[in-house]
């Protein structure tokens, strides 16, 4: 079967390039907006945020990559020994894969939702590494267990964290403020929206119900009433991150980051993704009947 969806394309494009290679998927560092920079590779972005008193960090990537984050620390003009605090999206490989690197090497605090705490642990194996031909080695102790509407300050920073469950049972959307972008801006991430946790067949072999999908389907609508001005993907497809790097490049009075409006339609084509995948499984089922 297959599920047409942009949000998966961190899984598509590690597929092309081979999961034994990731640093295929280099990107060069960049900075976004702000206090806000790219360190992240094409098969999953990893950010790091300049809060005046430490870089916080969200999301480390592959345990293959890690190198190309500290790389990028260090172009960017800062160092690892600046990172304090990482923060996860949610548990899958592709999101937690370098923290023991990162943690063992700087001593960061580690924060990741209370549901998806056992996938860093190792306890639950959901990680999704299996599935894209790997193993879940980098397990870890996460510091900070987050909960539904937890806010932290991280320096500079004030992130709030909102429990968006579908994608994995402990998905978070992250909420926080850019600074020295000349303005108030709000930048938003949303956790999760690849469908490949919430086909039929892998929710029913890992013991989970169908209603996720209906949980996943009430965080999209969720998190649709927030009021996002910067859309950061935690895929570079999710925001498309290349063509707005491509456009400023190309005129550099463009502000393509700032892009009100983005949010709510991602997290609208995510539903319609959603739709597709159940409209699929219905047509399926009716023929096989
Ligand atoms: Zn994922």
């Amino acid at each position: 079967m297959s599920v047409r969806s942009d949000a998966l394309d961190g899984l598509t494009i590690l597929r092309e390039i081979g999961m034994e290679r990731p640093w295929l998927g280099y990107v060069e560092p960049v900075q976004i907006l702000g206090n806000l920079y790219f360190v992240g590779t094409s098969p999953a972005s990893s950010h790091i945020i300049d809060t005046g008193d430490g870089l916080l960090m969200i999301d480390t990537g592959l345990p293959q990559s890690c190198y190309l984050i500290l790389d990028g620390i260090y172009r960017l003009g800062f160092k690892p020994q600046d990172l304090r605090w990482i923060v996860h999206s949610h548990g899958h490989y592709d999101h937690i894969g370098s923290t023991r690197a990162l943690v063992e090497l700087t001593g960061a605090q580690t924060y990741i939702s209370r549901p998806d705490a056992p996938i860093a642990t190792g306890e639950q194996d959901l990680s999704w590494a299996t599935e894209i031909g790997a193993a879940f080695r980098e397990t870890f102790q996460p510091d900070v267990l987050i909960d539904d509407g937890d806010v932290f300050h991280f320096g500079n920073t004030t992130m709030t964290c909102l429990l968006t469950p579908g994608h994995s049972l402990g998905s978070l959307t992250l909420l926080w403020n850019v600074e020295g972008a000349g303005r108030s801006l709000t930048a938003g991430m949303y956790g999760g929206t690849g469908l490949n946790t919430l086909l039929a067949d892998w929710l029913t072999a890992h013991g989970f119900p169908l209603t996720l999908r209906d949980q996943f389907r009430e965080s999209l609508r969720r998190a649709a009433g927030l009021s996002v001005d910067v859309m950061i993907g935690n895929h570079i497809g999710h925001n498309h991150m290349l063509d707005k790097l491509a456009q400023r490049k190309a005129d550099p009075a463009a502000d393509p980051f700032v892009c009100p409006g983005e949010w709510q339609a991602f997290l609208a084509q995510a539903e319609a993704a959603l739709d597709g995948l159940l409209a699929e499984e219905r047509a399926e089922s009716a023929a096989r009947s």
